[in-house]
């Protein structure tokens, strides 16, 4: 079941109330409609009747989809640098849903799926990209490291995040967003096969790396680079 409660925001634009559905939990097998308005940027987004200004509520939900084995627990961008404390408290509320007081089919299904954690809509949205490239989300990081050290920085430093945004067999698009509001700053083609290299050098140089992820929710290339408060 997807669940949802009422709120109202104030338009960015003009202050006038607009009414949103909020999610608190969105089940992607009986809803997948609901998933794909993710991939489309247009979940949780209403547009205000007196200004016609469309945004997005922050989101703070958890997605849960058994058919790819996926619970990702999702919150606002803002929260990022408090990734370990919000790490812990999701991994404890999988725990809760899937854990030892759950039924044994409940317990065994929990068992396959991976626990993830992201923190804003452009980092939920790859990592549903990613389900849908057949990419495995651990190796993407990687690639995306492997990037950031051929092009040397990013277009505007700290304040930008590398996020994928498609693909195909032959070629994976990403972008340079912007932190604060997720607008691309400058977008960058790379062939798949930069991809399929370190997926294929699981016990080579990337294995460290890998190390550093073990256990993780928030496998987001960030677990290394932000400074945590
Ligand atoms: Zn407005």
């Amino acid at each position: 079941m997807s669940i949802f409660k009422p709120v109202r925001l104030a338009c960015p634009s003009c202050g006038a109330g607009v009414d949103f559905q909020a999610v608190s939990s969105v089940n992607a097998d009986r809803a997948p409609h609901l998933r794909q308005q993710i991939v489309d940027e247009a979940f949780q987004r209403e547009e205000c009747a007196a200004c016609a200004t469309s945004f997005r509520l922050s989101p703070q939900f958890s997605l849960i989809d058994h058919g790819r084995d996926s619970w990702i627990a999702v919150l606002p961008a803002t929260e990022r640098a408090e990734w370990p404390e919000h790490e812990q408290a999701a991994a404890a509320t999988f725990e809760r849903a899937y854990g030892a007081g759950a039924s044994p089919r409940i317990r065994k299904i929990g068992s396959a799926i991976r626990r993830r954690l992201v923190f804003g809509w452009a980092a939920l949205r790859e990592k549903l990209i990613a389900q849908d490239l057949h990419l495995d989300d651990l190796t993407l990081e990687l690639t995306k490291m492997a990037l950031l050290r051929s092009s040397g920085s990013a277009p505007i430093g700290a304040s930008t995040e590398l996020r994928l945004l498609g693909g195909d067999a032959t070629r994976l698009a990403f972008g340079w967003l912007l932190s604060s509001d997720e607008s691309l700053v400058e977008g960058l083609e790379v062939e798949r096969a930069a991809y399929d290299e370190i997926a294929a050098d699981a016990g080579g140089d990337w294995a460290g790396l890998r190390a550093d992820f073990d256990g993780a929710l928030f496998v987001d290339m960030g677990r290394l680079t932000i400074a945590t408060v």
